[in-house]
């Protein structure tokens, strides 16, 4: 059951936010929606540090463009999660290098991570008064992968709930949605204004390229990140 807007008036949300495409379309939906939204973010050493910056510019390019968002947009938190790099594949075989695998992720990917993460971001939303944690996972765009599928974290949803007796929802607004359906969430909260925004500032691309701009945004434009990113961007100027 959809709770309705006046439901979601008194209530206040932690979104996952990276600083890319998909988490700042969260954001944006979270801002329309909550009294209050806080955001964090999780350094593990895999991302570039670029990315880490873009987090920072495109919270303070929404509080500019948007005041009403900027006045429910609270906290930023960033947590290290620097031990994660102690479980993934590069730390447990020797002298392999960090490379890109076929389903398009690093090799430095640690299976389960989004349990991970939201775990962490239920512990914090508890000591930060918020009952719903907002993320950009989504079934349409990367074949399922099992920690990012609807019924992983309805059940996640739950054990945090029983857990930390106490409500805590998992809203992922971009579950079921394609990436040319992003672009149009993000046109639909915010406006032309919004989707420059994310094209100017957010960060997608794997290799953590910022020197070519394209009609989707500053990135390498051959690594995975990019090319769904290019793709999504494409299909939605054609609709
Ligand atoms: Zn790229």
């Amino acid at each position: 059951m959809t709770a309705s807007p006046q439901a979601n008036t008194s209530r206040k949300a932690l979104v996952l936010f990276s600083g890319g495409q998909d988490s700042t379309a969260c954001l944006a939906w979270a801002l329309q929606r909550y009294a209050e939204v806080e955001t964090l973010g999780f350094d593990y050493g895999q991302r570039h540090r670029i990315e880490l910056e873009c987090r920072l510019t495109v919270r303070s390019e929404l509080a500019r463009q948007f005041p009403a968002w900027g006045a429910k947009l609270g906290e930023d938190h960033l947590l290290d999660l620097s031990l994660l790099g102690q479980i993934s594949d590069t730390a447990l075989t020797e002298d392999r290098a960090i490379a890109m695998q076929a389903n398009g992720l690093p090799n430095t990917f640690v299976p389960g991570r989004n349990l991970l993460f939201l775990s962490f971001a239920a512990t914090l939303a508890y000591r930060r008064g918020a009952s719903v944690l907002v993320g950009g996972m989504c079934e349409t765009d990367f074949s399922g992968y099992p920690d990012c599928r609807d019924n992983t974290l309805k059940a996640l949803q739950v054990a945090l709930s029983l857990g930390l007796d106490a409500p805590m929802t998992i809203e992922t607004p971009l579950m079921f949605i394609t990436k040319a359906q992003t672009w149009a969430l993000t046109e639909s909260l915010g406006g032309a204004a919004l989707n420059d925004l994310v094209i100017e500032h957010t960060h997608t691309c794997y290799l953590g390229e910022r020197k070519t701009r394209h009609a989707w945004g500053y990135g390498c434009g051959s690594c995975p990140a990019c090319e769904l990113r290019a793709r999504g961007h494409a299909e939605y100027i054609a609709t």
